[in-house]
């Protein structure tokens, strides 16, 4: 992201928390077609943390990725910028209502699919930073930019001019 803010590292919230926040979060995932169970957290300047998990659909196409969610219920929440950090978690398999269940054993951090990176760049773009990615997996967390995940974002300055 061209001209971002970077966040201060001591602005960030703990790491291991907010995957765990993400891994929490995919205790409530609806994923009964790919099992494929997937958390995320985002937390804003502010201190918010707003989750989310993936939401399938009969309708494959229709499915809603946990990133997503997340971004939706923060915008819908009237958060505006300020998204410092984000954790995503998948693969996670059984676990309880209230507790995110274990990771499936080797399996690889977990990205934000494209589409995710798009929406995570709308709600970023708001207030201009350019959060770091904390993308989990069983034992590896891969750590990036989402401007390293996401180089030349569309933007509205693609179509405003
Ligand atoms: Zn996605």
């Amino acid at each position: 992201m061209s001209g971002a803010i970077l966040p201060d590292r001591d602005a960030l919230p703990d790491r291991d928390a907010l995957i765990a926040a993400a891994l929490a979060a995919s205790a409530h995932a609806y994923a009964p077609y790919s099992r494929f169970k997937v958390g995320a957290a985002l937390a804003f300047a502010d201190g918010s943390v707003v989750t989310g998990s993936n939401v399938e659909n009969a309708s494959y196409g229709l499915s809603l990725c946990a990133e997503t969610v997340a971004a939706a219920r923060a915008m819908s929440d009237g958060l505006r910028g300020g998204l410092v950090a984000v954790a995503v978690i998948g693969a996670v398999i059984g676990g309880s209502a209230d507790n995110g269940g274990p990771v499936l054993p080797g399996q690889p951090p977990v990205t934000p699919c494209g589409r995710c990176r798009q929406i995570l760049d709308e709600l970023a773009g708001l207030g201009g930073t350019d959060p770091l990615i904390w993308c989990a997996g069983d034992e590896e967390v891969l750590e990036v930019r989402l401007s390293e995940l996401l180089p030349h974002a569309f933007r509205k300055d693609n179509f405003l001019g």
